[in-house]
Parts: C-alpha cells; sequence; structure tokens
C-alpha cells in the first residue's frame, strides 16, 4: 500500500500546527513550525492571506487525512463508508479512523507515532483476541483485544514508546495492561472524547460539492 515518505513536518508547516506525524520530532524545537511558521514552498511568505471556501475544506481534509497517514482513496473510502452509516457523517469518518489498528496501537502507547504503528503492525508484532493480525487498517470493535506478540515484547522501541505514556492518559474507551502489554478497546469513542484538533464538517463540505 503506497503511502507518504515525503518529510513528515513539513505537512506540520502546511497545516500551521504541529501534527505529530513523526513521534518525538514536534514535541521538539527540530519540528520546523517554531521557525518557520509559514505554509512551505516558494508562495508560503507571500502576502496572500485571502484564502478561497474550497481552500479551507481542502486544508482540513489534508490534515486529517495527514494525521491518520492515509492517501486519498483510503481516505475518500472512508468518508463513502461513513456516508452509508446513519448518523452525522463527520462523526462517523472520525469514529471509523480511530477503529483502525495501527490508530489503537498508538493511542495504546505501544507506538510513538501511527506511522511507527503502523509499521509495527506491518511487522507482526501484534495480535488481536489472539491471532495475529498484520493489517494497519483492521477495524477494530467493542471489547477487542490487542496484545504485544509474545516474540515481541522485549522490543526496545515498544517499551521506549510505552514508558512515555503517563498513567492517567488513557484514553476513556481504551484500557491498558502495561505489565502484560495488552489493551482493551472497550467501545467506539465518542467524538468528543477524541483529541482531535479538527473540524471534520469541512471536510463532509469538500466531498459532498
Ligand atoms: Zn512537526
Amino acid at each position: 500500500m503506497a503511502r507518504y515518505t515525503d518529510p513528515s513536518c513539513r505537512l506540520c508547516r502546511r497545516a500551521r500546527q504541529k501534527l505529530f506525524l513523526k513521534g518525538t520530532k514536534c514535541f521538539t524545537e527540530k519540528c520546523p513550525v517554531e521557525r518557520r511558521g509559514y505554509p512551505p514552498g516558494q508562495h508560503g511568505q507571500s502576502r496572500r492571506t485571502k484564502i478561497s471556501e474550497y481552500g479551507i475544506q481542502l486544508r482540513e481534509k489534508q490534515k486529517v487525512r495527514h494525521m491518520y497517514g492515509l492517501m486519498e482513496t483510503q481516505f475518500k473510502n472512508y468518508f463513502q463508508k461513513a456516508l452509508r452509516q446513519t448518523g452525522r457523517t463527520g462523526e462517523t469518518l472520525v469514529k471509523l479512523l480511530e477503529c483502525r489498528l495501527d490508530n489503537v496501537v498508538y493511542r495504546m502507547g505501544f507506538a510513538p507515532s501511527r506511522k511507527a504503528a503502523r509499521q509495527f503492525v506491518c511487522h507482526g508484532h501484534f495480535r488481536v483476541n489472539n491471532k495475529p493480525v498484520d493489517i494497519p487498517s483492521y477495524l477494530l470493535k467493542a471489547g477487542d483485544i490487542v496484545q504485544v506478540r509474545e516474540k515481541s515484547k522485549k522490543l526496545d522501541v515498544i517499551h521506549a514508546s510505552m514508558k512515555r505514556m503517563k498513567d492517567t492518559s488513557m484514553l476513556p474507551w481504551l484500557s491498558l495492561d502495561k505489565a502484560a502489554m495488552y489493551g482493551t478497546f472497550l467501545n467506539v469513542p465518542e467524538r468528543q472524547d477524541i483529541p482531535l484538533n479538527a473540524d471534520e464538517q469541512l471536510i463532509v463540505e469538500l466531498y459532498s460539492k
């Protein structure tokens, strides 16, 4: 599956906010938003500030898409799926994205970023309900248990990431047993509980044109 391989923090500059795509980099002053808080490219510093309605919608979509590390086709597929379900499409879209295995591995603290989580999953470090799953897009259901594979339990990258997680910061729809290295996806989260600084309604408007 194709993925974005250009410099991650270039996208922070485009979104004008830290996206934490690379894990630790955005926590430091190395994230170029600190030094160059204007959009990347030749015209990043130009005085043109008027951005069209379409531009605003597009930027918001790109931001969310990059945060979850998806290519356009995949992202749009989630939108189509959300559209077919009852309820508010924007909210459903965000909830669907939150159910992805790579996202949950990241949220549980087993990986420092979604990008790293995706790689860990692809490399077979995780099991879901005791079965090996190496598909980052695997959608979790309420009650699913995500475990670090026995053979992978001594991996430094996973331990280093878990050490950074504060015990109090686990999200309300997830539970984690740090010692046993497994977590439970208790339920699909409510939109207001999801820490995602984005207006998904703009995405709905963009795709509804
Ligand atoms: Zn950054």
